[in-house]
């Protein structure tokens, strides 16, 4: 008898769900999720509050004084961290050229590589985590007289003095770090980042460069974030932002349904049964797409269809919900490498929180390789001179799948959507990239050439 998996050998599991067979071989999949229910039903069973959505937004809405003063780029969108919506023309005609498919309705890219202070998604998260934390000690602390006051005061000596002697910890290997270190100096907090010693130099160095103390570990990822979290729980002055438990992380991201329902309403795009939304995510733990999803669901209900994807050697998310052992199992378990170019999606095991409640709302899951991620990331520098990250890319694989595979056109079937198509809009979420430094996206051009 092999190792076993959740009390099951790897051939039962493929014996009763037979896609196991390709994911483990590390073959690309079109996962459709069968337990996907009507939102007005998932509602009522998913452990996550809709007022807290709304917590956070108008959290965010009281810092956006204090964020327009410290990050003055974000003037012109009244101090809300946002991203652009960018329609893509000359990359869509691209994609049909390479597929000799047509693809019916319109791409669009949503811009997270460009979002102000962290050039990444992390920034709907991590910032929000950072702020509450910030918000509940100034409250406490009689600084704030509530909230209604003048957020700006987060700016001033007296609150950035009062700050210092709190910490904000975290163990990332990327964005993140950046993300959480960032917003974290910027508002007086002691910020340490704990990193395995194979994190990139850049990351580190802009770190440093930014007020946060970065400690290094000789031992892998996973060792990084436990001596974080151990180092934080030790000391009652300390916040340890956690991505696979975070639920303020959670609802910092899903504060993007509203956000996007504005701006596509300001595009004149309807959304409704006969003009479906498609959204493709690409993947890691799962806070970021998951929060995302659950904002959109909140937003758009069954008319939103949200797909996720993740690299073929590295599918947590896939392999939680397949398996439906939600957190509990592991890439490696299922003998896959867990390498991969895209390291923003590098994570063997999914949040159980979020895998949770993905099993109700999230519409499928598909896994691109590494060399996928390469192609796009040059094809889209070449038609829309956009740069971004190659865990920001595969969302862009999203639209031809569903219109042109067996598994997509079930799923177009099963929801009567086929006929609806011309009229879809598609939106490939670009994770993440205006801070790769050029030397480093020249290189991964030249892998995707
Ligand atoms: C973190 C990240 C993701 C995925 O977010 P998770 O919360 O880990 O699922 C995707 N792309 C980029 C660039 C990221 O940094």
């Amino acid at each position: 008898m092999g190792n076993t998996v959740a009390g099951k050998t790897i051939d039962q599991w493929i014996e009763s769900k037979p896609v196991l067979e390709n994911v483990s071989e590390g073959e690309k999949v079109f996962w459709l999720n069968d337990g996907q229910l009507p939102y007005a039903q998932a509602r009522e069973q998913v452990s996550a509050e809709p007022e807290r959505v709304k917590d956070a937004s108008d959290r965010l809405k009281r810092f956006a004084p204090f964020i327009e003063l410290v990050y003055p780029e974000t003037k012109a969108n009244n101090g809300l961290i946002e991203s652009p919506i960018t329609h893509i023309p000359h990359m869509t005609q691209a994609i049909e050229e390479a597929s000799g498919q047509e693809l019916s309705g319109t791409l669009y890219l949503k811009r997270d590589d460009s979002l102000p202070v962290a050039g990444s998604v992390k920034a709907r998260g991590a910032v929000h985590e950072v702020l509450k934390f910030a918000e509940e000690k100034a409250l406490e602390a009689g600084l704030l007289s509530g909230y209604d006051d003048d957020y700006r005061k987060f700016a001033s000596d007296a609150f950035q003095d009062y700050m210092s002697q709190f910490k904000v910890q975290v163990g990332s290997t990327g964005n993140l770090a950046i993300a959480t270190g960032v917003m974290s100096a910027a508002l007086g907090f002691n910020a340490t980042v704990h990193m395995s010693s194979d994190a990139k130099q850049w990351k580190k160095d802009y770190l440093r460069d930014h007020g946060n103390t970065v400690k290094e570990y000789d031992t892998d990822f996973t060792e990084a974030v436990a001596q974080g979290r151990k180092e934080s729980d030790a000391d009652p002055k300390s916040h340890f932002v956690d991505d696979e438990h975070s639920m303020d992380l959670f609802y910092g991201y899903a504060v993007a349904g509203e956000r996007v329902a504005k701006q596509l309403a300001e595009m004149d795009i309807k959304v409704d049964s006969e003009h479906p939304l498609f959204v493709y995510i690409p993947c890691g733990v799962g806070g970021a797409p998951g929060g995302i999803t659950y904002g959109f669901k909140e937003q758009f209900g069954d008319d939103v269809h949200v797909f996720f994807v993740e690299p073929t050697q590295i599918p947590a998310m896939a392999l939680s919900l397949i398996t439906e052992q939600y957190g509990q199992v592991s890439v490696t378990d299922f003998a896959l490498s867990g390498q991969t170019g895209m390291d923003g999606l590098a994570v063997g095991t999914a949040s159980r929180g979020v895998a949770e409640i993905m099993a109700k709302i999230v519409s499928g899951i598909y896994t691109v390789t590494d060399q996928d991620a390469y192609n796009y990331l040059s094809k889209l520098i070449d038609t829309e001179d956009i740069a971004i990250e190659p865990s920001s890319t595969p969302g862009m694989y999203g639209p031809q799948l569903l219109l042109h595979s067996a598994e997509g056109k079930a799923y177009l079937e099963r929801h009567k959507l086929t006929d609806h198509m011309h009229n879809a809009t598609h939106l490939a979420w670009a994770t993440g990239g205006s801070m790769v430094p050029e030397e480093d996206m020249k290189a991964f051009y030249d892998l995707g050439c």
